[in-house]
C-alpha cells in the first residue's frame, strides 16, 4: 500500500470539491491539497446540470427576495442565518467564475441575463444555455489547474475514513485502474461526494451519485440530517429518467394532461392569467408540481407511454428560434430520447427522484461533529434547502459552501496536530483486509438484485405521498437488504483491473445506509411539509412537533437512531405556503 501525505484530502471533484480545492490554495498555496475522485472530475455529476444557478442581480430583486423564496420554498426548515449568509455570497461566487471564464448567457445589451425559475419572485437564474453545469465544471476546472498545491488522483475510489484520536486523518482509496490501495493521510477531510439519488429505481441522476460520502461520514459516527426530503423534479423522461430542465417552464414551456388542460390551476397554482407569472402554474416549486401530477395519474388524466404514465411539457408556443438559442440540449435530448422534436411537438415527462435535500449535518461552515471533518455540496446538509430545495439554488450552493469549506479546513490544519503514522497504518490495512474479502466472496447473491430491490422499495413506499404502512414495509425490507448484504455478495469479477463489480458492491452498502436513514427519518415525521407528504391522517404541516430537523444516527446493524433538533429561525417566522394567486397576495403582504 502505498502512503501519500497531504494537508488536505477532498473527496469529490464535482463543483463542490473543486471549489474548494480553489479556496484552500488561495487562503495558503504552500498547502498540499489531494483531490480525489472516482471520476476524471470533468465527468462529476454537476456537468450535467442544465437549467442555472441563483444570484441576486436585476434591480428589482433583493436579498430579502432571495431569502424569502429560498425559505417559504423550504417550508420554513431551513436555518435562516445560513440562508441569509447564502443568499449574500450567491451572486460574487457568479461573477468570480464569469471572471474565471464561465461563459453566462447575455442579453442584447451585453449585460448577463437570467431566467425565472419555479418558487422565485423574481428572474435570478443565471445560465449559460442549457448547459448551465457543463460550463460552470469546466470553469472551475481549469481554474484549478493553475494551482500547483492541488494533486489530483482521478478515477481514485475513496472506500474509507480514517479516524485516530478522535480526529479524520486520511482517507483509504482504490486506483481503479490496477486495483491497488493507497493510504492519503491529511490533517482535514471536506467530503463533496454528491447526492444519493441512485437509491431509487426512477431517478435522473448518473450511475456514479450512490451516496458513498454520506455512508463514510454516518459509519464514524456523524448524522445525516433531514434525510426523508428528497425532491421529485416534475419533468423527466418516463423510463430513462433523464431530466428536462426547469429551465423550459422558466422560458414560458406549459404542462398539459391527456386532455390538453393546464392541470396545475386545479391544485392551487393557479389562476392561468396573467401568465407567466411568477410562483405559479408551471412556475410553482417542484415539490407542489410532482405532487399535481401525482393525483393526475390517479384520476386517469395522464398519457400512457412505454414507460408508464406521463403529462406533456409543451415548448412550441417559444417558436423554434427561441428554443435553439436557450434550450439547444434540451432540443438535443428530446431527438434523441424520445424522438421528439419540441419545435413541433410536447415532450412526454413525469416526477422522477432528483436531490437529496438532506445529507451529512453540518454547520454553517461545513464542520461536521467530527473534528477536521467538512462536507460541502449535494453531500451535505448545511441548512439551506429545507424541506423542499428550490430550483438553481444547488449550483449556488456548491461554489459558496464549497469555498467556506476550502477556507475554514485550511484554517483547521494550521493548528491541528500531526498524522498518527503507525495507528493509521493499521486501519487502513484493516479496511483492506475487509476491501479484499468482499472482492474475492465466491457466494451469496448478485449486486444488481439488491441494487433493483432496494430501488423499487424506495419508488413504492418512500415515493412523493408516504403512509406508516409503506414505510414500515421500507423500513423491514431495507433491514433485510443490508442483512443478505451483510451476509457478502457473489463477483464474477476477480480482476484488479477497472473492477467495476467490486465498486459497485461498495457502493450498495452505502446507498443501503443512506436508504435506511430516508426511509426511518419519514417514518418518525409525522407531519407533511415539502417533498414529505403523509397519505394518513399527518396530511397538515405541525409547526408545534415538527418545525424541527430530523438526525439519524447508525447504531451498527440496528436500523438508526432519530432524534429531533430545532430549527434557526431568524426573522421569517412560519407562515402558510402560498403560490399561484394566493401566493401573489402572500409576497404582497
Ligand atoms: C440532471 C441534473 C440537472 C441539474 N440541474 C441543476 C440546475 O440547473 N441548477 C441547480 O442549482 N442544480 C441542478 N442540479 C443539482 C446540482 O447539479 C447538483 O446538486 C450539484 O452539481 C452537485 O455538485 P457536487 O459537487 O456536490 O457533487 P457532484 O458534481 O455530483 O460531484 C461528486 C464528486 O464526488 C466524487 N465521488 C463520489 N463518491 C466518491 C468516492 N467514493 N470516491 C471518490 N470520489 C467520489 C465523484 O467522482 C464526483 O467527482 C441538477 C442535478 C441533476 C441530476
Amino acid at each position: 500500500m502505498e502512503t501519500i501525505d497531504s494537508d488536505i484530502v477532498i473527496v469529490g471533484g464535482g463543483g463542490a470539491g473543486l471549489r474548494a480545492a480553489i479556496a484552500a490554495q488561495e487562503a495558503d498555496p504552500k498547502l498540499k491539497v489531494a483531490l480525489v475522485s472516482k471520476v476524471v472530475p470533468m465527468r462529476s455529476h454537476t456537468v450535467a446540470a442544465e437549467g442555472g444557478s441563483a444570484g441576486v442581480i436585476r434591480d428589482d430583486d433583493s436579498l430579502d427576495n432571495h431569502f424569502d423564496d429560498t425559505v417559504s420554498g423550504g417550508d420554513w426548515l431551513c436555518d435562516q442565518d445560513v440562508v441569509r449568509f447564502f443568499v449574500e455570497r450567491c451572486t460574487e461566487e457568479m461573477v468570480r467564475l464569469e471572471h474565471w471564464g464561465c461563459p453566462w448567457s447575455r442579453k442584447d445589451d451585453g449585460s448577463i441575463n437570467v431566467r425565472f425559475f419555479g418558487g422565485m419572485k423574481v428572474q435570478r437564474t443565471w445560465f449559460a444555455a442549457d448547459k448551465t453545469g457543463f460550463h460552470m465544471l469546466h470553469t472551475l476546472f481549469q481554474t484549478s489547474l493553475k494551482y500547483p498545491g492541488i494533486q489530483r488522483f482521478d478515477e481514485f475510489f475513496v472506500a474509507e475514513l480514517l479516524v485516530e484520536d478522535g480526529r479524520v486523518q486520511g482517507v483509504l482509496a482504490i486506483e481503479i485502474a490496477t486495483g491497488k490501495f493507497f493510504l492519503l493521510r491529511a490533517k482535514a477531510v471536506i467530503l463533496a461526494t454528491g447526492g444519493a439519488g441512485r437509491v431509487y429505481s426512477q431517478n435522473t441522476n448518473a450511475g456514479i451519485v450512490t451516496g458513498d460520502g454520506m455512508g463514510l461520514a454516518y459509519r464514524h459516527g456523524v448524522a445525516l440530517r433531514d434525510m426523508e426530503f428528497v425532491q421529485y423534479h416534475p419533468t423527466a423522461l418516463p423510463g430513462s429518467g433523464i431530466l428536462i430542465t426547469e429551465g423550459c417552464r422558466g422560458e414560458g414551456a406549459i404542462l398539459t394532461n391527456k386532455d390538453g388542460h393546464r392541470y396545475l390551476q386545479d391544485y392551487g397554482l393557479g389562476p392561468l392569467d396573467p401568465w407567466p407569472r411568477p410562483k405559479a402554474m408551471e412556475l410553482g416549486p417542484r415539490d407542489r408540481l410532482s405532487q399535481a401530477f401525482w393525483h393526475e395519474e390517479r384520476k386517469g388524466n395522464t398519457l400512457t407511454t412505454r414507460h408508464g404514465s406521463a403529462v406533456n411539457l409543451d415548448l412550441r408556443h417559444l417558436g423554434a428560434k427561441k428554443i435553439h438559442e436557450r434550450l439547444p440540449l434540451i432540443t438535443e435530448v428530446a431527438k434523441t430520447f424520445a424522438g421528439i422534436d419540441p419545435v413541433h411537438d410536447p415532450i412526454p415527462v413525469r416526477p422522477a427522484v432528483h436531490y437529496t435535500m438532506g445529507g451529512i449535518a453540518t454547520n454553517g461552515r461545513t464542520e461536521t461533529s467530527l473534528p477536521g471533518l467538512y462536507a460541502a455540496g449535494e453531500c451535505s446538509s448545511v441548512g439551506i434547502h429545507g424541506a423542499n430545495r428550490l430550483g438553481s439554488n444547488s449550483l449556488s450552493e456548491i461554489v459558496v459552501f464549497g469555498r467556506v469549506a476550502g477556507e475554514a479546513a485550511a484554517q483547521y490544519v494550521r493548528s491541528a496536530g500531526a498524522t498518527s503514522a503507525a495507528s493509521l497504518e493499521r486501519q487502513a490495512q484493516a479496511a483492506v483486509t475487509r476491501l479484499e474479502a468482499l472482492h474475492q466472496h465466491e457466494r451469496g447473491e448478485r449486486v444488481a438484485v439488491l441494487r433493483e430491490a432496494l430501488g423499487e422499495c424506495m419508488e413504492k413506499n418512500v415515493g412523493i405521498y408516504r403512509e406508516e404502512s409503506g414505510l414500515a414495509e421500507a423500513c423491514s425490507t431495507l433491514a433485510e437488504l443490508r442483512a443478505r448484504w451483510r451476509a457478502g455478495v457473489k463477483l464474477d469479477d476477480r480482476s484488479r483491473a477497472f473492477n467495476t463489480e467490486w465498486l459497485s458492491a461498495i457502493e450498495l452498502g452505502s446507498m443501503l445506509e443512506v436508504a435506511e436513514a430516508m426511509a426511518h427519518s419519514a417514518r418518525e415525521r409525522k407531519e407533511s411539509r415539502g417533498a414529505h407528504q403523509r397519505l394518513d391522517g399527518y396530511t397538515e404541516r405541525d409547526d408545534e412537533r415538527f418545525l424541527v430537523h430530523t438526525l439519524a444516527e447508525r447504531r451498527g446493524d440496528e436500523a438508526p437512531a432519530i432524534s429531533h433538533r430545532p430549527v434557526v429561525i431568524t426573522t421569517s417566522a412560519p407562515r402558510a405556503r402560498s403560490y399561484g394567486g394566493a401566493g401573489t397576495k402572500a409576497i404582497l403582504t
